[in-house]
């Protein structure tokens, strides 16, 4: 049996290709999962999702800005109507606004904030919500929540303020959906990425050339990840596989940190 099979999946951030949130909902849709992938971007989540069922798989895209409650609650509304059920959510959607301490701005420092963090917290606690509904066993449901954080949520990174704040953030909250969710059957984890080929990356390493040398030195394995390292944490923490595992925080970084 697929390892999704009968699951509903949420993945947010999912038009980038190559990204984490696109590779992980084609994984997930490959085992089975009915997907449901959301971006502020909806062409190209629409794409993908489009390229999901040209393969056979189950996708829908919806169009969301993470940032925005109203938006939250009419995508619940609409995997609620057309599912009645959500197993799975991957809170992916993320920006990186780089800078110094002295240069960077309050209204950057508040964006990515609001973008990579406080939509962590809205999606979280609609997803318990849904999970908690008792099954035919008259149950909770339970169901897994993943949130991408990033190795700059577990050690300092110069040059990074607001965004280690906003994955430091996410790691603790993390924690937090874990204990209040683990009587109901939900499991929460983190997942930190090392340096992964996205565009996310491209344009991180485009802002700092000067450093690119000096980064993939600070990789053991000395090589940048591929989005399918991701998306298989992603689809292992997804499935039954993980049943025992909450609140941990699952680095994926080549020896970043070790
Ligand atoms: P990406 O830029 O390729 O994709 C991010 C996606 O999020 C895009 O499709 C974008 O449109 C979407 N998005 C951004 N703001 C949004 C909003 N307000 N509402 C809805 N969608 C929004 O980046 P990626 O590399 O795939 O990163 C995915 C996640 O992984 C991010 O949270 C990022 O911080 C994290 N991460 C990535 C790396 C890496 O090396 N790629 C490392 C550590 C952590």
């Amino acid at each position: 049996m697929a390892r999704l099979e009968g699951k509903v999946a949420l993945v947010t951030g999912g038009a980038s290709v190559p990204g984490l949130g696109s590779t992980t909902a084609v994984r997930f849709a490959q085992e089975g999962a009915r997907v449901y992938l959301t971006d502020r971007d909806l062409d190209g989540a629409e794409k993908v999702a489009a390229g999901i069922r040209a393969s056979g798989g189950h996708a829908v895209a919806l169009h969301q800005d993470v940032t925005s409650e109203a938006d939250w609650d009419r995508v619940m509304a609409a995997i609620d109507e057309a599912e009645g059920r959500l197993d799975v959510l991957v809170n992916n959607a993320g920006i990186a606004v780089l800078g110094m301490m002295d240069t960077v701005s309050t209204a950057d420092w508040q964006r990515q904030i609001d973008v990579n963090l406080t939509s962590v917290f809205q999606g979280a606690r609609r997803a318990m919500a849904m999970m908690r509904r008792a099954g035919d066993d008259g149950k909770a449901r339970g169901g897994s929540i993943i949130n991408i954080s990033s190795v700059a949520g577990l050690i300092g990174v110069p040059g990074c303020a607001s965004y280690a704040a906003s994955k430091g953030g996410v790691r603790l909250l993390t924690k937090v959906v874990a204990l209040e969710g683990a009587s109901d059957g939900i499991r929460c984890n983190s997942v930190h990425p090392g340096m992964i080929a996205t565009n996310i990356q491209g344009v991180a390493l485009e802002d700092n050339a000067a450093n690119y040398d000096a980064t993939m030195a600070l990789i053991p394995m000395g090589y940048m990840g591929a989005p399918d390292d991701i998306a298989n944490m992603n689809l292992f923490l997804a499935s039954d596989e993980a049943r025992y595992i909450t609140g941990a925080e699952m680095v994926v970084d080549g020896g970043m940190t070790a």
